[in-house]
């Protein structure tokens, strides 16, 4: 007899090749320091460092004001299509090195036309991109074009127009994101109802530095079908019974909420709350490299803080398809793949 590998080493094996779906990642927040480094020297001057050593200490963050300070400086890197093209793509191969099968990648297109890089030419390149990437890696990429907060309603008018004008295939639905406070949901809605007219799925950041209030906004205002975060939730029990109710599904990113401070240890993270409240609990990275992360590892983060084995992290992923906005086909092969997968792990 041999001795087997340890349950951790086991189950983060497990973890590693289950094929998975990610439902709230952000495409300039995706940009590794290699990614990062690429955009860089194309574009000598900028304020972002270009090598990767000390790219890791200029990504670590004092609070949430810093990291959206760090944040929009690597978004002005992104300054032509070919920069969007370059970043979509190698994000996808990033992907699927940790078998993520199909992802809906948050993107912001007002940052890019602010930038000078026409509509068309962006919605261009991230289709190009997109299209590479799911014949050449096998991970299939949709969109979610999101409002930067913090750009008030200039943006919002923007990011409207791009989405229901120029509709590209792969846009499934429509964002909120940056900060909270001080940007309240209720004056986005004009925006959102246009959207969500034109066939696009609700997903506003909401109650990540702010309270239950801010989520109920969502739901109320801007109809929200998923919440970014979501984590203050927990603190409002009528809330947890209103999101189970409606099947409305929490988008949590443990090791985010940690970097920008919006909780303070992961001991302290209420995703056990939240689970066992019987919220539709899913696993994402938000920005993975910026927060020296990947899905896998926060999957690992959360089989540990729920207590999993591999069936209850199968259970993660297949939560995943559920939230998604996935079509059939692509739900059903990836429910199929998971389980397959499962069953010849011993799961
Ligand atoms: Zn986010």
């Amino acid at each position: 007899m041999t001795a087997g590998p340890s349950p951790a080493a086991g189950l983060e094996q497990f973890i590693a090749g289950l094929p998975k779906a990610e439902l709230h990642v952000h495409h300039v927040g995706s940009a590794s320091p290699r990614i990062v480094a690429q955009l860089a020297a194309r574009h000598p001057g900028s304020a972002v460092p270009e090598d990767p050593q000390t790219l890791a200490e200029y990504f670590t963050f004092r609070d949430f004001a810093h990291f959206i300070q760090v944040y929009l400086s690597v978004v002005d890197l992104v300054r032509d299509a070919e920069d969007v093209r370059l970043l979509t793509y190698e994000v996808a191969r990033d992907m699927a090195r940790q078998n993520i099968r199909y992802a809906e990648l948050t993107v912001t297109p007002f940052s890019s036309v602010r930038r000078g890089i026409p509509a068309e030419a962006f919605v261009e390149a991230i289709e190009d991109a997109r299209k590479a990437a799911e014949s050449e890696f096998g991970t299939v990429l949709r969109w979610c074009f999101d409002i930067p907060g913090e750009a008030g309603l200039e943006s919002a008018q923007v990011t409207a127009d791009i989405a229901v004008d120029l509709a590209p295939e792969g846009l499934v639905s429509f964002g909120l994101g940056g900060p909270e406070i001080g940007v309240p949901r209720p004056q986005f809605k004009p925006y959102f109802d246009r959207a969500r007219a034109a066939g696009l799925h609700s997903v506003p950041h909401a109650g990540e530095t702010t309270g239950p209030q801010t989520i109920w906004d969502a739901l109320r205002d801007l109809g929200a079908e998923r919440i970014g975060h979501g984590t203050s939730a927990t603190q409002d029990p009528a809330l947890l019974a209103h999101l189970v109710e409606h099947g409305i599904a929490l988008e949590v990113c443990p090791t985010s909420n940690i970097a920008t401070r919006a909780v303070a240890t992961l001991e302290e993270h209420p995703i056990r709350a939240m689970a066992d409240a019987g919220v539709l609990v899913t696993v994402n990275s938000d920005d993975p490299p910026m927060f020296g992360t990947d899905l896998n590892t926060e999957y690992g983060v959360a089989a540990r803080l729920l207590d999993l084995d591999t069936a209850g992290v199968a259970d993660l992923a297949r939560n995943a398809v559920t939230a998604s906005f996935m079509d059939d086909a692509t739900r059903r092969a990836l429910s199929r793949e998971i389980d397959a997968y499962t069953a010849g792990f011993g799961g």
